[in-house]
């Protein structure tokens, strides 16, 4: 429905430039009538077997598979993001809705009979109440479904408050979970701002709070959810490095560069943003990586041909382009520049750009840029990359590429990292592994989906018992003697 505040905010077409529509912003009152519904729904949601629960999440997953093409388009017209990669994320989120079906296992919890004579203890996870997700705009299906499954599964109702920028994804999944038969209030869409965001951060009838998004908001939603007393996941930012020690198969390498660095445009907190070329690979990488990226075709993304969309917003685009300028006067190399790609007259595109001889004290190599901007660093040995890495302030993803197994080993050791991938670029955990990075890139203790998340939507409880057995009872039970 319509919200009171009458603010609103423009939601326009990446590839365009054009305003396509207005997203309400919503008001404390708004806000405050999400939650309403949630608390209504939450306590009958809970008594929910989970058989029941099970069988609406299976109907909840396969309305999203059937809908894949209509949100696909919903989140490359939002975002810009080419249709395949449209797809991609829809398909981990399908996973993630996947993992929580099996609820019924997921919360099953231990048992210990006779602990002492006559007393058992079992351990059981119970749903915390009303759960608030905020969410950013560079995933706009995949993330809402990290959160989502396994909040409901675990018995909790959901108040969702996806990114203004791409909101329309949000409201489509909202009623594929509806169609899907779960009762009213157990998903709640609220759209908004950091207004929205703070009535809900504040609010005693939530519980918790999961927030993706950048390091600056991450931080702050963590400090003010837990000083109002709720539990909090808040995953940030990256600055992903990818490796490439000698040995490494060097097209293999450039590949995973091209694609980890360009997918999407950059805006993924998964891509790789740093190359760090070790030694003797320096000159065959950077050249590899520049054939590869001149290749990339840029356009619309709904164009069968398209390989890279543009940016988000018109500021967004250009102030990626002002970290190329930075990093040409401080003296790094443009081997190929994206201000002056050819590319479609309108939206908010920019060019792949690469750029060689980047040193750690740049600002193209200390900020998380999110853009089509690829840095390669040189360094002499793997202990001078090992020190790049422990000097950054985050620590989501990282990849390395060699073909010795024993300094891979050694890496996955010594690298602070979250997220580890070994000749892979984008390590995402599958949805039976959780997702979360280290250092700055989140603020709270629990990962993302996954286990982790079935721990985060649920509080342990643990029961002791005390039954006399019919043997030890002194009261006749009626049982015949002597068994
Ligand atoms: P963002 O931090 O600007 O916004 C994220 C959400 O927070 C949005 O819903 C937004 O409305 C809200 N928000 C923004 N400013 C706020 C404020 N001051 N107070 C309260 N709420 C506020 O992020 P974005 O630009 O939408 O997304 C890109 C960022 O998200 C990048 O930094 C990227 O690395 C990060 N990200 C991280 C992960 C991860 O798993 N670690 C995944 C995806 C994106």
């Amino acid at each position: 429905m319509d919200g009171v505040s009458g603010r609103e905010g423009p939601v326009f077409n990446p590839a365009t430039g054009r305003q396509m529509r207005s997203v309400p912003l919503a008001a404390e009152a708004d806000v405050e009538s999400a939650i309403e519904s949630a608390r209504a729904a939450a306590a009958e949601w809970s008594r929910f077997s989970s058989a029941a629960r099970s069988k609406l999440l299976f109907r909840f997953r396969n309305a999203v598979e059937e809908n894949a093409a209509a949100l696909a388009s919903l989140v490359t017209e939002e975002h810009g993001k080419v249709m395949s990669d449209a797809h991609g994320e829809i398909s981990r989120g399908l996973e993630c809705i996947e993992y929580a079906c099996n609820v019924g296992d997921l919360l099953s919890g231990s048992f210990s009979n006779q602990a002492a004579s006559g007393v058992d203890v079992h351990s059981v996870r119970r749903p915390l109440g009303v759960v608030a997700g905020i969410t950013p705009f560079n995933f706009p299906v995949m993330v809402p479904l990290w959160m989502i499954p396994n909040a409901v599964a675990c018995g909790n109702a959901f108040i969702l408050k996806p990114s203004e920028k791409a909101p329309s994804a949000a409201l489509l999944l909202a009623d594929l979970f509806y169609q899907a038969g779960f009762p009213d209030g157990v998903l709640n869409v609220v759209h908004g701002d950091r207004q929205a965001v703070g009535h809900l951060l504040e609010h005693p009838s939530i519980d918790a709070v999961s927030f993706v998004g950048s390091t600056p908001v991450a931080r702050q939603i963590h400090r003010t959810a837990s000083s109002h007393g709720k539990r909090v996941q808040a995953l940030g930012g990256a600055k992903n490095h990818m490796i490439v020690l000698p040995d490494a198969d060097i097209d293999l390498a450039a590949d995973a560069a091209v694609s980890a660095g360009f997918g999407s445009a950059g805006q993924r907190c998964m891509a790789v943003s740093v190359v760090v070329a070790v030694g003797s690979s320096a000159d065959r990488l950077v050249e590899a990586i520049a054939v590869r990226t001149g290749k990339i075709s840029i356009g619309e993304g709904t164009a069968p041909d398209s390989e890279m969309g543009p940016l988000i917003t018109l500021e967004h685009r250009d102030r990626v382009a002002s970290y190329i300028g930075a990093a040409e006067s401080d003296g790094a190399r443009v081997v190929l520049d994206g201000r002056v790609a050819s590319l479609p007259k309108d939206g908010f595109f920019l060019g792949c750009t690469l750029l060689d001889d980047v040193k750690p004290d740049m600002s193209v190599y200390v900020d998380e840029v999110f853009g089509p901007v690829l840095s390669v660093v040189r360094v002499d040995t793997y202990d001078d990359a090992l020190a790049l890495l422990r000097a950054s302030p985050y620590g989501n993803g990282v990849a390395l590429f060699t073909r010795d197994g024993g300094a891979a080993r050694n890496f996955t050791d010594e690298v602070e990292v979250g997220m580890v991938g070994i000749n892979v670029p984008i390590p995402v955990p599958v949805a039976h592994h959780s997702f979360g990075g280290w250092k700055d890139s989140l603020f709270g203790d629990t990962h993302m989906y996954g286990p982790e998340g079935i721990r985060f939507y649920t509080r342990g409880q643990v029961v002791t018992t005390r039954w006399l057995s019919p043997k030890s009872s002194s009261v006749d039970l009626g049982f015949p003697s002597g068994d």
